[in-house]
């Protein structure tokens, strides 16, 4: 087993590994330099997103802000505007947070130490340990969910992954088979391998650089390793909103700095309580977060959004102001605006009312409405 293996074993799959990453890398764009600040911006952004993603918005965002003091210095809406369609807002916040840390201290570019990186925000052992080595090419076993998947296989591990027996045999052979020579390629090669060829679903162990060091091959288990673990159920959410609309404009509003998006903008809205449709949820919640009765509200579109925990269905309901609105009285937002249909899609929104947004522009309202 190559976990246990010998000596030889363990440089011949190190070997074979490397050299095929480098045969079969995908041609990534942090990947070209290896900038220590480019490398942490597409960690932070290949947490909970797809490659072809991260690639598309990793180019976009470096070209805006090219290093830590541009990021420190932009203002807050837009980095969340550069970030918007991603989710998870919070890895956009901490990362401006964690620039504007840095250049505080006199600092240009992120540092090389596992202590310093850690006490920056969002990054945790994991970002740390990949920051370290593909960035630094510093000898640090690097585990993300397509290593571990890779290890179960190579190793047979008959165990869930989450279990403490197994994260510490994960964690053993991670560190034995880690290539102190060249980290920096040896742990993208197993994450490569992971993501392109030892798939979830379906490896194609055919092409598999490291076939004749894989237990669950030769025992013919790779389809039922790694161990499934219970599929934890999504969590249902269901909301609803207001489009208000007075003389072409659009009512939108910033949520407050501290909240799950804070600093997005959004229509007002919000959870349906015990009982309530989301009509009545519609006009209870225009009126708490702005104290304005709401006009007559009709259902204009009905959005799903999937959070990895939760699914969120979002009730669009919409209404003209016919007389000039009052200024309204925010309780769960720290700005208003009103805007024209181009102007609202300039504001970051979290990803339902984006959609709902994106319906409006499509349909040109109200000028079609
Ligand atoms: Fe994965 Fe197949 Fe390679 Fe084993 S032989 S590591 S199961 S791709």
């Amino acid at each position: 087993m190559i976990d246990k293996g010998n000596a030889a074993d363990i440089v011949d799959f190190r070997q074979r590994l490397v050299a095929w990453f480098h045969q079969y890398q995908r041609p990534l764009p942090w990947r070209e330099r290896y900038r220590p600040y480019e490398v942490w911006i597409s960690e932070i952004m290949g947490q909970q997103t797809q490659m072809e993603r991260v690639t598309h918005y990793f180019r976009r965002w470096v070209e805006q802000f090219p290093d830590v003091p541009a990021v420190a210095q932009a203002p807050e809406q837009a980095i969340l505007k550069a970030w918007e369609g991603l989710g998870y807002y919070s890895r956009a916040r901490n990362i401006q947070q964690a620039a504007r840390q840095l250049v505080e201290a006199g600092e240009t570019e992120i540092p090389n130490d596992y202590e310093q990186l850690r006490a920056l925000p969002g990054i945790g052992p994991y970002t740390a340990a990949a920051i370290l080595s593909i960035a630094f090419n510093q000898p640090v076993p690097v585990r993300d969910a397509n290593v571990e998947r890779v290890f179960a296989r190579l190793a047979n591990i008959d165990r869930p992954l989450k279990q403490t027996a197994t994260q510490k045999q994960l964690a053993i052979m991670a560190q034995t088979l880690l290539d102190p020579l060249q980290p920096r390629h040896y742990n993208q090669a197993l994450m490569e391998l992971g993501a392109l060829v030892c798939m979830p679903k379906k490896p194609d162990c055919t092409r598999c650089p490291v076939h004749m060091h894989c237990r669950a091959l030769k025992i013919d288990t790779v389809e039922f390793r790694p161990l499934p673990t219970g599929k934890q159920k999504k969590i249902d959410i269901n909301m609803a909103c207001g489009i208000l609309h007075h003389r072409g404009r659009f009512f939108i509003q910033q949520r407050l700095a501290d909240d799950i998006w804070g600093g997005l903008w959004e229509f007002p809205g919000g959870r349906l309580e015990q009982g309530e449709s989301p009509h009545q949820a519609a006009i209870r919640e225009i009126f708490e977060e702005t104290g304005w009765r709401a006009p007559q509200l009709v259902p204009f579109e009905t959005v799903v959004h999937h959070y990895t925990r939760y699914r969120v269905t979002l009730h669009g309901f919409i209404g003209e102001l016919s007389t000039a609105p009052k200024e309204p009285v925010l309780t769960a937002a720290q700005q208003y605006a009103w805007v024209t249909l181009a102007e609202l899609s300039e504001y970051p929104y979290p990803a339902g009312h984006r959609q709902l947004v994106a319906v409006l522009r499509r349909e040109n309202f109200p000028e079609n409405g």
